[in-house]
């Protein structure tokens, strides 16, 4: 499954799931600014004083990784060791590995998600409860909405909850299949 328009903060939760997962992420080493995304907190999305915030930050936060990019470059060139290398690939992903650095979790990471069936169901039964954060919440209930599609007897049986704040959640009888 690829999940984009997802930010760092939530494939730091979602990589804490082990047994039956696999991931293969967008590295900021090898790909650089010009591809840099934010993700907006639906809080903030509805609340014009945050979002100006948000969107002031993320202005800010692109021109100081470009900024230091050029900074970094500057200094290789100037043959510092610690960003030294021999191939063309491996200048850039020296720079780019130290300026990620200033990145905030809203960044967007997009990631290919794989697993096994059983190892889905635990994900959707903790991630989908009310208990769990909003933006992670949200992508249980859209890889739901996916895998109860595709494989309706294995996943049909989690319905949907309407949680008091308008988003969704996910509950079944069999938590422990
Ligand atoms: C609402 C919520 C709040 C959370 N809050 C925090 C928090 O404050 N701080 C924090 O650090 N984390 C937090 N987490 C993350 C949580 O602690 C787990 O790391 C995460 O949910 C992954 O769960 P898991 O380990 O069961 O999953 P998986 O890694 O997918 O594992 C599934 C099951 O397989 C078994 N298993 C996995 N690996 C092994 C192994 N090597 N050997 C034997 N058995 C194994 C275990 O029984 C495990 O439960 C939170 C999670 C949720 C849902």
């Amino acid at each position: 499954m690829l999940w984009w328009g997802i930010s760092r903060s939530l494939t730091h939760e979602l990589v804490r799931h082990r047994a039956g997962f696999g991931f293969s992420q967008v590295s900021q080493r090898y790909v650089g600014g010009k591809t840099l995304r934010f993700v907006e907190r639906p809080e903030y999305a509805g609340d014009p004083y945050l979002h100006q915030l948000f969107e002031d930050r993320i202005d800010r936060t692109q021109q100081e990784y470009e900024a230091m990019t050029d900074y970094l470059v500057a200094k290789q060139k100037d043959g510092t060791e610690i960003l030294g290398a021999e191939h063309k690939t491996d200048l850039r992903k020296k720079v780019r590995q130290a300026a990620r650095s200033l990145l905030p979790n809203e960044t967007e990471a997009p990631v290919v998600v794989t697993a096994n069936v059983r190892a889905w169901r635990h994900f959707l039964n903790t991630r989908g409860s009310e208990h769990a954060e909003t933006e992670i919440r949200r992508a249980a209930f859209e890889s739901y909405r996916c895998l109860s599609r595709v494989a309706p007897l294995l996943f049909g049986d989690f319905k949907v909850v309407h949680l008091p704040d308008g988003t969704h959640g996910l509950s079944t009888p069999f938590p422990k299949v």
